[in-house]
């Protein structure tokens, strides 16, 4: 699976919301696919992902979705959750090994800081999902 780093997060506050139907198959798929295989490797991207591979606003492989910066602010995201958990782009990991990396280093007060003005933020939902990460994997959404 391929995925942007800073999608590791919003993964975990999903909550059937989001830009469309496409949109909203496509994160559920990739949610269901984590949780039935914990031994899933996923390899970060510098890049469009397989989330945003059924999202709206996926213009020929770059974010053109200005609510949350597009594509150049999204990398800015990526790289900042990269490098707080110490995990490079382009390589592969565990995502049993991510999940207690963003346990130890990412809480759900840095996220105003990581997310930026990101709409979906003041939901609540992404830090309420750091704060269930240990439930991740096994909970159905
Ligand atoms: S606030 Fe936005 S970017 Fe941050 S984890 Fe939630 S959905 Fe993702
Ligand atoms: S908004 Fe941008 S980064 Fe987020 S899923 Fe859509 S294309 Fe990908």
């Amino acid at each position: 699976m391929r995925l942007r780093a800073h999608h590791l997060l919003c993964i975990l506050g999903f909550r059937g919301l989001g830009y469309d139907e496409k949109f909203i198959k496509g994160m559920e798929m990739v949610i269901q696919k984590i949780k039935k295989n914990p031994d899933l490797k996923i390899r970060l991207t510098e890049g469009c992902d397989d989330i945003c591979s059924a999202c709206p606003f996926n213009i020929e492989g770059f974010c053109g979705n200005e609510a949350v910066g597009g594509e150049e602010a999204v990398r800015r995201k990526d790289r900042e959750v990269g490098e707080r958990l110490e995990l490079g782009a382009r390589k592969e990991y565990g995502i049993r090994r991510i999940l207690n990396l963003i346990k130890k280093k990412i809480k759900p007060g840095d996220l105003s800081d990581i997310c930026g003005d990101c709409p979906w933020l003041e939901m609540g939902y992404c830090e309420e999902g750091l704060r269930r990460i240990d439930k991740f994997l096994q909970e159905d959404k």
